[in-house]
């Protein structure tokens, strides 16, 4: 189905709560402090996928630049060379650009900045700023000390200006073994900020790194890094989390003490934490490592690579976004609410069709006395004069199984012995016999239809409550169908420490091997949302694409309510 629909433009969120980065970006453009200009940045570290975390970072830097005309600069943090890998750097570009974000010529790459950074450095310890420091990392911590405890002065603290050039260029070179020594910011050893406290800004190591290779030996720290490449890049807002909140002091240090070409600042908010989910890189890549899901883009992650493939749009995740708002606030927000946002988008846009997951074989004894082959139903019932598609319909259909029961309660509205139910789009039939087989299970159902029902009407204005969905045998697609429920049991899987892993869920995939699908979906492509009237919200799988493997995005109902409580409390 050609359809404009799955992609139409963001409506903007009405309840957006307030957001005070936008609220400070608005008030610096009004005094002017950036020339009227705004930039922004995102910094993702190449380790892993990105997750729904980053996501609202993404939309905070990318957001806030598109309203108010500004830019946005995608910027690899790659100082850390051991830990990153291209394939981080490609499926992050990918995510980023699915979310709906374009960087442009934008793209950057902190170890672009590795030689200025290093003349920076040579021109702190000319300012008597800097310093080689030969004590090893523990000795290096047992001098910074703690929060109680006061830091000790280096005893390398006084080296010379020159005895520290000589030094430092002996370290760029190769001359010293890895660890050996550490080129440190000379500020204040007994600040009661830790940050401040002759941070490390090199580190000897050689590992290969993925852009400049096995050229270098010394890396920068972030916080050396991060605050100068804003400062090249002419950011005026660098937005991070909460946990760099003691850190802005140093950057703030930094950019004061160098011939910086431009003042950037930092803001600080609240990383998001969401329910039943864990969100730590390090513990995601277990989870990947350990194949305890199928690559950081398993529909059951919290990638965004993970929810592309389980079928969450684009723009669920960035209303979800909007509506969390941003703040100081600690965050640990209920699934629910994303989940909320995903259904939300997907019944405006998923045409709906049907499918059976476990089917239970149906014969109309009675098929001679009509001459139904098929219905055309529309693909929005909301719309009935829009698109529609035929389903075919003959002797033999299956239903759910779940659909059946042989004893049923009083207010059972579907299938039963001598119980009458609608088939949707079809008519109404009767079961009047259950078949079983050797072991007492039911293996099909007898039923006969009122011919007089076409459509599903009921022609003497009888009540029918129950209306199932049903498919074709002879003309239904095999399919396999996986559905998803949530990776944890646990509200706060982090919260369990280092036994997180015993809090995954057993059942989170059942893989669901003969489902029956009515025909129409052999046309809808890969990328296409749709709905099973009834079951929920699917998506074929990206990696079985042709061969008709669907995945459930999410049911069409869910304990909404659990988020509402919380929202009231
Ligand atoms: P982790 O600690 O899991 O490795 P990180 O913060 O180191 O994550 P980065 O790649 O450095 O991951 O993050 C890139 C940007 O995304 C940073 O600006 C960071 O503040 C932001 N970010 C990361 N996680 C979250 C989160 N949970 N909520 C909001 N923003 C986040
Ligand atoms: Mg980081």
């Amino acid at each position: 189905m050609p359809d404009n629909k799955q992609n139409p433009p963001d409506k903007i969120v009405e309840d957006r709560p307030s957001n005070f980065i936008r609220d400070i970006v608005m008030a610096d453009l009004e005094k002017g402090t950036n020339g009227e200009r705004v930039a922004t940045r995102f910094p993702p570290e190449p380790n892993g996928y990105l997750h729904i975390g980053h996501a609202k970072s993404i939309v905070l830097n990318f957001g806030v630049a598109r309203e108010f005309e500004g830019t946005t600069n995608l910027r690899f943090d790659d100082t850390n060379p051991s830990k990153e890998e291209q394939e981080y750097v490609d499926s992050i570009k990918e995510d980023v650009r699915w979310l709906g974000y374009d960087w442009g010529e934008r793209e950057y790459y902190a170890s672009n900045y590795f030689d200025q950074l290093y003349q920076w450095a040579e021109y702190l310890i000319e300012q008597g700023k800097a310093y080689v420091c030969d004590l090893s990392p523990e000795e290096s911590r047992e001098h910074r000390g703690n929060y109680y405890t006061p830091g000790k002065a280096s005893p390398y603290r006084d080296r010379t200006p020159t005895e520290n050039l000589d030094l430092f260029r002996r370290m760029r070179d190769g001359e010293f073994p890895d660890g050996s020594k550490t080129l440190k910011a000379k500020i204040d050893f007994q600040n009661p900020n830790m940050n401040l406290r002759d941070p490390v800004m090199y580190r000897i190591l050689r590992a290969h790194h993925h852009r400049t290779g096995d050229k270098g030996c010394i890396y920068p720290m972030y916080d050396w890094a991060h605050g100068q490449s804003d400062a090249i890049e002419g950011i005026t807002h660098s937005i991070c989390t909460l946990e760099f909140e003691d850190h802005r002091p140093l950057y703030d240090w930094f950019v004061e003490n160098l011939p910086v070409p431009h003042t950037p600042h930092q803001y600080e908010f609240a990383r998001l934490n969401l329910t039943y989910t864990v969100m730590s890189k390090r513990k995601l890549l277990q989870l990947v490592k350990e194949n305890l899901v199928d690559g950081w883009t398993d529909p059951r992650m919290p990638t965004i690579s993970g929810m592309r493939r389980r079928g969450f749009p684009a723009q669920a995740i960035r209303n979800f976004a909007e509506r969390i708002g941003v703040s100081k606030n600690h965050q640990n927000v209920d699934v629910s609410l994303l989940e909320f946002n995903v259904r939300d988008v997907l019944n405006e846009i998923a045409p709906r069709y049907m499918g059976v997951l476990n089917p239970l074989k149906v014969t109309i004894t009675n098929y001679d006395a009509v001459d139904w082959t098929g219905f055309d139903a529309p693909l929005d019932p909301n719309d009935p004069e829009g698109p529609s598609r035929i389903v075919p319909f003959s002797s033999v259909l299956y239903v759910e199984k779940d659909d059946f029961k042989e004893e049923a309660p009083r207010k059972w509205h579907r299938l039963a012995p001598g119980k009458e139910v609608r088939l949707r789009y079809a008519g109404l039939i009767t079961c009047d016999e259950v078949v079983k087989d050797d072991k007492g299970e039911v293996v099909e159902l007898k039923c006969t239809l009122d011919p007089e029902s076409k459509g599903g009407n009921s022609p003497d204005g009888r009540k029918v409550r129950g209306t199932l969905h049903w498919v074709s045998a002879e003309h239904a697609l095999d399919a396999e169908v996986r559905l998803y429920d949530r990776l944890f049991n646990n509200e706060n899987p982090a919260s369990l420490g280092d036994d997180w892993l015993s809090a995954m869920n057993p059942e989170s995939l059942q893989v669901v091997t003969n489902a029956k699908l009515e025909p129409a979906l052999a046309d809808v492509d890969c990328q296409t949302h749709v709905q099973f009237e009834r079951l929920g919200y699917f998506i074929q799988d990206s990696s079985g694409c042709k061969g008709k493997v669907f995945n459930r995005t999410l049911t069409l109902r869910d304990s909404w309510a659990t988020f509402e409580k919380n929202q009231s409390k």
